[in-house]
């Protein structure tokens, strides 16, 4: 269970209570303020705080004195232009504040992110939670044949049944010799600090992250693609979810030319070009080696 009764009860008296404010807020911003939205077996992400909204990208991008906001058909074609053209300051000025329940490795991947603040849960100070993510059936998969970092269909029968007992049986003796070792029952108790490395990579860690928008699509654009690791894909559509009731304006411009538009080079482009005035071009002679050239035909045939 990703959240004890106590952190919940904790949860509910914030929502519970409501402050006047002069400042932007967003109704759908505030549905979700301090919940937690479970993923993977053990984690979660929620907002703790977030700082503007559609309006204020355009009140950036016009340096206004007041909302900014003219109409909600001219915010958005403003806000799509900004995103076209990398115009990326205004989108700076939100900010999203998210507390995060996740295993070590995918916390690994996340925190390549530079751009973002963040402060994390001390396994110095405190003792780590017996909890460990092991993939639900259909997330136990084999090596990809095809990607050397990608997998491929599920594990199934004897050999699926033999992982998952691994997973559990080595992350439990190594909790159980954590907490031996931290011990002071009847010896001085090695100091959490070391005692920590004898923990998997798929022991849980919390942390709060603190990112403004711009830099959070940077980060979605990567991490709920399709190229992600399911692991953190899912952390990252969970965030999608939330930044699409927050600022959904953004969120529609960014899905449209992010998520959904695709790159060309200058080579790719000179094809397109090419191909309009009827000409037959293929790999050979596009200028392509094999590997870009697949990808190309995948972003014109509508495949990732
Ligand atoms: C599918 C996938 C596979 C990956 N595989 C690997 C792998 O095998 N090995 C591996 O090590 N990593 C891997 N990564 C991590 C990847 O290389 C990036 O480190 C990660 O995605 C963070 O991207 P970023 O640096 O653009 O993000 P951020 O750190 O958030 O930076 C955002 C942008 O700010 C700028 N910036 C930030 N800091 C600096 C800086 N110090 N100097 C210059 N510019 C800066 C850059 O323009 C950068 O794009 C993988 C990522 C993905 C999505």
């Amino acid at each position: 269970m990703p959240l004890s009764p106590e952190q919940q009860s904790e949860i509910d008296a914030l929502r519970a209570q409501s402050t006047q404010t002069l400042r932007a807020t967003v109704e759908g911003m505030e549905a979700h303020l301090y919940k937690a939205h479970e993923v993977l077996d053990h984690g979660f992400v929620r907002v703790i705080d977030y700082m503007g909204d559609d309006a204020a990208i355009c009140q950036a991008a016009r340096v206004s004195y007041g909302k900014g906001t003219k109409s909600v058909q001219n915010d958005e074609g403003l806000i799509r232009y900004l995103m076209r053209h990398w115009h990326s300051t205004p989108f700076e000025m939100c900010e999203i504040k998210l507390h995060v329940k996740l295993p070590v490795f995918v916390a690994r991947q996340w925190i390549r992110h530079r751009t973002a603040n963040v402060n994390e849960y001390s396994a110095r100070y405190s003792i780590l939670d017996r909890e460990f993510y092991i993939p639900a059936e259909d997330a136990l998969a084999a090596q990809s044949v095809v990607n050397n970092q990608g997998r491929g269909e599920a594990l199934t029968g004897d050999e699926a049944q033999r992982v998952l007992n691994y997973l559990r049986d080595d992350a439990m003796r190594c909790y159980d010799h954590y907490e031996e070792m931290i011990s002071q029952d009847g010896q001085a108790g090695l100091a959490r600090e070391l005692a920590r490395m004898n923990l998997p990579a798929n022991v849980y860690t919390q942390w709060y992250w603190k990112v403004d928008l711009h830099n959070l699509f940077h980060f979605l654009r990567l991490r709920a693609d399709a190229h992600a690791q399911y692991e953190i894909r899912v952390y990252a559509d969970a965030i999608c979810e939330m930044v699409k009731d927050w600022v959904p304006a953004a969120y529609k411009a960014f899905e449209d030319y992010r998520m959904g538009g695709a790159t060309l080079s200058a080579t790719a482009l000179g094809c397109i070009q090419r191909m309009l005035k009827g000409e037959e071009v293929t790999q050979e002679n596009s200028g392509m080696s094999k590997g870009e050239w697949r990808e190309f035909m995948g972003v014109l045939k509508g495949a990732s």
